[in-house]
């Protein structure tokens, strides 16, 4: 079952994240057809994902991942919410590479470092907080942990895994965590979470070689006493519907309506979140079309009485 544990060591200086998204991660792999190199690049942008969710407050609150690269993969654009049901899509799903020489799945290559990532979090404020890095791995965790460190205050390490049957292409494993010193962080606890996080730990090793993310999390903490303080379970979910291409449709405007009118008996149109298709007829674009006209002889009265 896709899971994420928020722990905090007792003496309060160490705060860390243990997901297993498994079950989302390969459902994400389902809807897009992802090639195994593509499906561990979305799978650890997903992961990576619900983690920021994790951390978030309100209801309505949400954080996104874009990355835009140069590179094969095009761009990858996820978000979540504060309950972690978290949606996402890569431009170029049938994009991949030969393994690399130690034979993991090369995300890096098939991102490369010619491009950016981007953190949009929109908790209510007028405008959402965002923040650009350069990418300086493409192989994510390392990018989202630069990022950290360049924008936030509390030194953070992420690790981000996707395990890929070789075969079949299905995930067998996916997982991350995210551990963050918090201010008043001991020299003592620092050295114990450096020695663990130097000891060639990955997150994939562990994931294979462990069931229950609670012991991963207690390995993690390298025998510092903690208590978990909450527990989610993070799902694929996508939440668009009919009315909100329907809105889409509408803004285009008057013009291009007509075009499409023109052109074609109807269209359909395509979540590139989940994949879902959305139908209109050529009657509920003729009327869309009415709106867009209405809506803009509204606007310029308006404009008229200013
Ligand atoms: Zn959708």
């Amino acid at each position: 079952m896709n899971t994420i544990i928020k722990a905090l060591t007792l003496n309060g200086e160490v705060r860390v994240y243990v997901a297993d998204t498994t079950e989302l991660t390969d459902e994400a792999r389902r809807r897009h057809h992802t090639t195994k190199t593509a499906t561990a690049a979305l799978g650890r942008t997903l992961t990576a994902n619900v983690i920021l969710g994790a951390d978030l407050k309100g209801e309505k609150d949400s954080v996104s991942i874009q990355i835009r690269t140069e590179g094969r993969a095009g761009n990858i654009i996820t978000l979540s919410n504060a309950a972690c049901e978290v949606k996402g899509y890569i431009s170029n799903p049938d994009a991949d590479l030969p393994l690399r020489a130690d034979g993991k799945l090369d995300v890096g290559g098939l991102l490369t470092t010619n491009g950016t990532l981007t953190i949009v979090k929109d908790i209510g404020l007028k405008e959402p907080y965002t923040g650009t890095i350069p990418l300086v791995s493409g192989e994510i965790a390392e990018d989202i942990t630069y990022y950290f460190a360049k924008s936030e205050q509390i030194p953070t390490s992420i690790g981000l895994g996707v395990l890929v049957d070789k075969e079949s292409g299905c995930v067998l494993k996916a997982g991350g965590f995210m551990i963050q010193l918090l201010p008043e962080a001991s020299e003592e606890t620092i050295v114990k979470i450096e020695e663990i996080l130097n000891s060639g730990i990955t997150i994939s090793k562990l994931l294979a070689e462990h069931e229950n993310i609670q012991d991963i999390l207690g390995i993690l903490l390298n025998g510092l006493d903690y208590e978990c303080i909450e527990t989610l379970y993070p799902k694929y979910q996508c939440d668009c519907s009919k009315a909100r291409f329907e809105r889409g449709l509408i803004s285009l405007g008057e013009e291009e309506l007509g075009r499409m009118i023109e052109a074609k008996e109807g269209i359909e149109t395509v979540c590139h979140f989940c994949n879902k298709k959305y139908d209109f007829t050529l009657e509920e674009l003729e009327m869309y079309r009415r709106v867009a006209v209405q809506a803009k002889e509204i606007l310029e009265k308006r404009n008229q009485k200013k």
